[in-house]
């Protein structure tokens, strides 16, 4: 473990934050009614243009950051460009964790989850990230030889009580849902360990195509409660490789390395959704974990000696992989559509002062 400690040094300097832009295409109801947009990207600059007009005076906000990836960007492209690097990574032993950050319906679930994909062994071109890391995973420790054994986890996050979507026991007594609810625990030396939660073995990433698709239809069609929630939960789809190497030593040692797929709750703009007292209280613990995370972020990059995971139950469960030297990537959604432009200002903001915060050169990398 010494020596992986030293190669860790070496490859990463403290925590390293990337955030990259997708802008979805218009969908086809707005394509009939003709919404104009009002954001522009250009991928070569890596840079956002939101335009707000006033009469006939127009005011333009450009926000840079480390990719951007327009309307007609593929999910291969995103993958390709900004998540294969830090899956290499993960194989490598390190901890990264991708968010995907934005307003309801800006495509954060399609770049994670994918749309419908064939699942017979080869990847559709809608596959999301989840699919290609996986698949990415098993054909590199495949193509090494590798000694390893590969879990899954899959948890929602829903006004700061945790779930397991795997559980697939616990879901046949969802009327009693203290059975499907499980607690964070800490475990003493600074760490987290979540008490129940399930863990599939996979042996191909076929098994977690299954796996995934198992748990979201069931998240969506158990209950109309459930569908409603999903938009409001958090959901973290973790796979986590035991690897086994040599030292440069000779030494055999064990490499862990996880990665965390993270599907934000849609960022709700309290004043905005007119939301009653239910839904306010709902739409402030979800701006609350998002700003946490926010913070969290902040203060890990700062090296800032507080860091405040214990504000919000996602924090606490990313704790282990949100420290030390760690990597993480943003990808904020948003839409180009006129109508979303309050929120996707919003979104620009919170990803743009995520990137800002990067201050020390070899960070930059
Ligand atoms: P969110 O998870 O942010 O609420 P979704 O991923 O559910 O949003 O996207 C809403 C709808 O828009 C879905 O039908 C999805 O397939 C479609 N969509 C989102 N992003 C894209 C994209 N980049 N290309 C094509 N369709 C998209
Ligand atoms: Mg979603």
């Amino acid at each position: 473990m010494e020596g992986f400690d030293m190669k860790c040094g070496e490859k990463l300097e403290g925590v390293n934050v990337q955030v990259v832009l997708r802008c979805r295409p218009l969908s086809e109801e707005d394509e009939i009614s003709r919404t104009p947009t009002v954001v522009t990207c250009d991928e070569l600059k890596g840079e956002v243009l939101a335009i707000r007009s006033i009469g006939n005076k127009q005011t333009e906000r450009a926000f840079v950051f480390d990719k951007v990836f327009g309307p007609t960007s593929q999910q291969v492209d995103l993958f390709t460009q900004s998540i294969s690097p830090l899956v290499s990574d993960v194989l490598e032993g390190f901890h990264c964790t991708i968010f995907a950050y934005g307003q309801t319906a800006t495509g954060k679930t399609y770049t994670m989850e994918g749309g419908k994909m064939a699942n017979n062994g080869e990847l559709h071109s809608d596959a999301g990230v989840i699919q290609r890391s996986a698949q990415k995973c098993f054909e590199e420790l495949e193509a090494k030889r590798a000694k390893y054994i590969m879990k899954v986890s899959f948890l929602e996050i829903y006004n700061e009580e945790i779930t397991d979507l795997l559980s697939s026991k616990k879901w046949e007594f969802l009327d009693d849902k203290s059975t499907r609810r499980i607690t964070l625990m800490e475990d003493g030396k600074g760490g987290v360990f979540v008490r129940g939660m399930e863990e599939d073995i996979v042996y191909s990433a076929d098994e977690i195509y299954k796996i995934l698709d198992n748990a979201t239809t069931r998240r969506h069609s158990t209950a109309n409660l459930l569908n409603k929630h999903s938009s409001r939960s958090h959901s973290i789809f973790s796979i986590t490789i035991h690897i086994k190497d040599i030292s440069r030593e000779g030494q055999e040692i064990i490499k862990i390395g996880k990665l965390n797929l993270v599907d934000l709750a849609g960022s709700v703009n309290i004043l905005r959704s007119g939301a009653r007292e239910g839904r306010a209280r709902e739409a402030g613990e979800i701006n609350k974990s998002l700003l946490t995370l926010g913070r969290v972020i902040n203060a890990l990059v700062d090296e800032s000696s507080h860091v405040p995971y214990r504000d919000s139950k996602l924090t606490r469960l990313l704790r282990n992989s949100l420290g030390g030297k760690t990597k993480a990537c943003i990808i904020a959604t948003i839409s180009p559509s006129i109508h979303c432009l309050e929120e996707t200002l919003c979104t620009l903001d919170y990803a743009h002062r995520a990137r800002n915060i990067k201050s020390k050169p070899e960070i930059n990398q």
